[in-house]
């Protein structure tokens, strides 16, 4: 009988125990695996035995890899030092110099700068371009990936992951998208035809704002090359944090569940605000939810510091995705590089707010942001 997701998330834990009957899985906390003689060299190259050093692969590494691929219902996954070196591995793993991509230009902020500063210099060429367009005008000859997120940042827009495969497999390209923001709890894009699946698990995954990782899935073929690519540039995340990584996941199910009742409830309060001039908030992204993020513009409406100012236990930080509730200015940091045209027609507004909702009691969270917005009210 197959495991549910909330079942399979709280089961993780692959333990190596070395004779110890540890409930976890112990921290491989070690740069290298010690060999008894040259036969047990040989046996490692020829496939028979699993570690050598840690660039390589590593137990905890291995675990959260496989653990996010089972809750992705892909094949395989690899762990990287972040979700930008995943980002990084996954597009080397299929895309090559004289080759093009076809991203969306509502991508997150270092996405963004990844694939337009590093991506030039490795000779593949990118477009960014509108997902709710016609994709197939923009395919060129050497066209070989569609990169695009499930949930966007910071506006929310929900792919349409169906249409992106369509085209895909019509033209024999590859897709890949950053599961980051939905998690495999609202969305599995690999269950659609999705060939490779990123996620920064500095986010949901680790959940705690305490680790920096990424994660990529996908087929054999194409995790084996994404991890040569990983082995080669050095991308590898710690033993430690893939641990606590690993640690997180186990209550993935019961967090999103929060954050995601949570997000509706303010999402719903804070579009009946005087202040608030639009909620960013999706629909029908799952039967679970809609996902724990909230974007709201106050522009015209209030005065941004003065919001800023009345937060009281709220942190303005530049990320999202933990516990606590937290609040991120998109202008002033993940956006703030991008070209000012680029900006205003992605809507990143100077009254822009991204709330990333926690799973604090639901009406501390509401009273808390409807105080800050009746203060800040012009
Ligand atoms: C944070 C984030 C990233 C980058 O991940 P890091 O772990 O910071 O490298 C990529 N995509 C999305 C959607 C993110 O939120």
């Amino acid at each position: 009988m197959g495991q549910g997701f909330d079942t399979k998330s709280v089961h993780v834990t692959m333990k190596r125990d070395g004779g110890i009957p540890t409930k976890v899985t112990p921290i491989h906390q070690t740069s290298a695996f010690t060999f008894k003689n040259l036969d047990d060299i040989e046996q490692f190259y020829q496939g028979d035995r699993d570690y050598l050093y840690t660039r390589v692969g590593n137990p905890n590494t291995d675990e959260l890899g496989k653990a996010v691929a089972n809750l992705e219902e892909a094949p395989l996954g690899i762990a990287t030092s972040s979700g930008l070196s995943a980002i990084m591995v996954g597009i080397l793993s299929v895309a090559k110099s004289g080759d093009h991509i076809i991203a969306s230009k509502d991508l997150y902020g270092g996405t963004y700068e990844l694939l337009v500063t590093e991506l030039a210099s490795f000779g593949i060429e990118v477009s960014f371009v509108s997902f709710e367009e016609d994709l197939e005008q923009y395919i060129q000859a050497n066209t070989c990936l569609l990169y695009t997120e499930s949930i966007t940042n910071p506006l929310l827009r929900v792919e349409n992951l169906e249409n992106v495969v369509k085209v895909a497999k019509k033209y024999q390209l590859k897709t890949m998208v950053d599961n980051t923001f939905a998690t495999p709890y609202l969305v599995r894009p690999y269950t659609l035809g999705v060939d490779i699946v990123v996620h920064s698990a500095t986010k949901y995954l680790g959940g705690h704002s305490d680790i920096t990782a990424g994660v990529v899935v996908g087929s054999e073929e194409l995790i084996a090359k994404a991890k040569q690519k990983c082995v080669n540039l050095g991308t590898n995340l710690s033993p430690f944090e893939a641990w606590l990584t690993v640690r997180g996941i186990k209550t993935l199910a019961v967090r999103m569940e929060r954050h995601t009742r949570n997000a509706q409830a303010l999402a719903d309060a804070l579009s009946e605000h005087p202040a608030v001039n639009k909620v960013y908030y999706p629909t029908f992204v799952s039967e679970k939810g809609n996902g724990a993020i909230v974007t709201i513009d106050i522009t015209d409406n209030a005065n941004i510091d003065t919001f800023f100012n009345e937060l009281q236990w709220i942190k303005i930080v530049a990320t999202l995705a933990g516990v606590e509730t937290s609040v991120s200015y998109p202008l002033g940091t993940s956006h703030r590089n991008l070209p000012k045209d680029v900006q205003q027609e992605l809507g990143i507004t100077k009254g822009l707010i991204r709330i990333s909702v926690g799973i604090e009691e639901t009406n501390d969270i509401i009273e808390t942001f409807t105080q800050a917005l009746d203060s800040a009210k012009i």
